[in-house]
């Protein structure tokens, strides 16, 4: 029998309730999960990839079908290569819609990869990386926000850059 293989792919800069909310109902879905973070641009990023996967695998660890990876380049090549079907993506709202309805055009058109979507909880739809990141320098309150660890990291990442 074929297994239904998926990715969430994303920055994870930190992984946030609203990833976890996707990744847990994608787990549900289907086979197996791969969440991928993209090391394309993660330079840029508060966390280094390696942090992100940690923190990934973590908050993921009660779940027996998803497993945490990283991808450069194009991620329909990652796909390609491990036998996955289809991206699995939240959708937060119409702002998120034009650019995902592009991603998964263009996706298909280079790999015949298709992308699934879910319906963001409303609880989290206004729920983004960067917001936790600015929530958190500003001394502000995440914790229903982010998973237990990943508040205690933000903690100590901060606390180590502002020791510069
Ligand atoms: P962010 O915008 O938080 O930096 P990422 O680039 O890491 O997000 O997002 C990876 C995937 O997770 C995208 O498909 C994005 O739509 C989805 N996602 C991010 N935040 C949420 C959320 N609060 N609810 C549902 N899906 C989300």
């Amino acid at each position: 029998m074929r297994v239904h293989r998926v990715v969430c792919p994303g920055s994870f800069d930190p992984v946030t309730n609203g990833h976890l909310d996707i990744i847990r109902r994608a787990a549900r879905l289907h086979d197996e999960v791969i969440v991928v973070v993209g090391a394309n641009r993660a330079k840029h990023g508060m966390f280094s990839v390696d942090e992100r996967v940690a923190m990934l695998e973590e908050v993921t660890a009660d779940l027996a079908n998803v497993s945490v990876g990283t991808f450069r380049g194009l991620l329909v090549e990652y796909c390609r290569d491990r036998g996955v079907s289809a991206i699995v993506k939240g959708l937060r709202a119409v702002s998120d819609f034009e650019y995902e309805m592009e991603m998964a055009q263009m996706n298909y058109r280079l790999a015949e990869i298709e992308t699934l979507f879910i319906a963001a909880n409303p609880l989290y739809s206004f729920l983004r990386s960067s917001l936790v990141r600015e929530i958190a320098a500003y001394g502000g309150n995440v914790s229903s926000l982010v998973p237990p660890p990943v508040e205690t990291r933000l903690r100590a990442k901060l606390a180590e850059l502002a020791q510069g």
